[in-house]
């Protein structure tokens, strides 16, 4: 047994399932079953919360969610409760079956746009409400990021992988390598189902706007598929999230010597922490206050930045110094600056759209202008993370429940 266990205080509010996690796992239940040493009973509580039990615990940002609202964070090392969910959940996906548990939805046909974490969650809680789901994916394969843009040295393919034997065992179809809103459209589907749930997810590169970019590699193409590239000798990944620490943590294991250039601070980065240190330790190198201005045959032009403080002592500014410019040779440039998603499959379609190009969606996370399409996750959130996406899908589940 986890020692760790035996640190928590069972807490009857607990902060860190409450307020912490966007999936309000329930952390003293489970925590009392592990020590009870009834790990399957805590394993089924997880999945049926969180199918994505065993990936969450392991690629969660915990500093933010559990561990960061854990009551013991005031005078003591909060609990670590990810271990244990990990070692309860990642044994107990292999053996879970899907089983009709309610009559809920018997005889309404659901269609899930995505088979990425909103996807997989829904097809989950809705199958086992007796729905009859399909998925539909451009993707070959499921899991979305989860597939084919964490790294597998970080996420084993095997958690994914779980669910296409789950979901083929208990008889859900999966379409896969067809794109909604070209070789189907939406009021096809919405025709054809008695509810839509689309969670396409955020995968629209954001762009730098300088001159020279159509050179550059975009992070996610190159992590889908890293051996499709051929970086050369030196990269530089241009990008302070997580998605610039995966490039660049890839890269370097293809053996490229690899740098990460960023406009900002080390305290700006939204990258974890954790994933920051880990890219240092794998020999990736750093370099900050760079913010690039032409890309061009052989490297990239960066101009120096600096913080400064307003007069009034309001926010700090980063800012670009005039005349710093200066030409950094590279093999390979991936710029991995955010992403945002692409609403093309609306094209065409009745679902309203406000000036900023988003759909209008009311307080249920359904379209406006069809009665039965909801969103969930990056789709609807802009990119954020798993568990966000799950906690999304539970939403758009339970409404559309209600709505049917
Ligand atoms: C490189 C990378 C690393 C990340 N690391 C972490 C991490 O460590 N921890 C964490 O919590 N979060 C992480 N995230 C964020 C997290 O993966 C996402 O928030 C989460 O996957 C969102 O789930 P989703 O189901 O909304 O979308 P996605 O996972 O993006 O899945 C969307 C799916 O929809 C499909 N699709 C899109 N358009 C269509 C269409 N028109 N027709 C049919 N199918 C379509 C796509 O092919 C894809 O399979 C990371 C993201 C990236 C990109």
């Amino acid at each position: 047994m986890n020692n760790e266990a035996l640190r928590c205080l069972l807490c009857k509010k607990p902060k860190c399932s409450l307020q912490g996690c966007p999936v309000h796992t329930p952390i003293p239940e489970c925590m009392l079953l592990y020590r009870q040493g009834k790990l399957d009973e805590a394993g089924e509580l997880l999945i049926r919360n969180n199918p994505l039990t065993a990936v969450t615990s392991q690629v969660c940002d915990w500093k933010i969610f559990c561990y960061g609202h854990c009551v013991l964070n005031v005078k003591q090392i909060p609990v670590r409760w990810y271990e244990i969910e990990q070692e309860i959940s990642r044994d107990y996906l292999f053996k879970y079956r899907l089983e009709r548990r309610t009559e809920e939805l018997s005889g309404k046909k659901v269609a899930l746009v995505g088979a990425g974490p909103v996807g997989l969650a829904a097809a989950f809680w809705l199958y086992e409400a007796g729905a009859d789901v399909t998925l539909f994916d451009a993707n070959e394969r499921m899991g979305g990021v989860l597939r084919y843009g964490i790294p597998a040295f970080r996420l084993d393919k095997k958690y994914v992988d779980a669910f296409e034997r789950m979901f083929a065992d208990a008889g859900i179809t999966f379409r896969g390598g067809v794109e909604v809103g070209k070789e189907l459209t939406l009021d096809q589907l919405s025709a054809v189902y008695d509810a839509v749930l689309i969670g396409a997810g955020a995968e629209k590169p954001a762009t730098l706007r300088i001159p020279g970019e159509e050179k550059a590699v975009q992070a996610l193409p190159f992590l889908k598929d890293p051996s499709a590239f051929e970086l050369g000798k030196k990269v530089i990944v241009i990008g302070g999230g997580n998605v610039a620490m995966d490039a660049c943590r890839t890269a370097r294991r293809l053996g490229a010597e690899t740098w990460v250039y960023y406009r900002k601070t080390f305290e700006n980065m939204p990258a974890n922490p954790l994933e920051v240190e880990e890219a240092k330790e794998d020999g990736v190198q750093f370099k900050v206050f760079q913010a690039p201005v032409e890309v061009k045959e052989g490297g990239v032009v960066f101009r120096d930045c600096e913080n400064v403080v307003p007069e009034d002592g309001g926010r700090v500014i980063t800012r670009i110094i005039e005349g710093t410019d200066h030409f950094v040779e590279c093999d390979t440039l991936i710029t991995a600056i955010s992403e945002t998603p692409d609403f093309g499959l609306f094209q065409g379609s009745a679902a309203v759209l406000g000036e900023d190009g988003w759909p209008i969606l009311d307080e249920s996370q359904r379209v406006r202008g069809y009665p039965n399409v909801w969103v969930a996750g990056d789709f609807c959130l802009g990119p954020k993370s798993v568990v966000e996406a799950v906690a999304s899908a539970r939403i758009a589940v339970d409404k559309m429940k209600e709505g049917l």
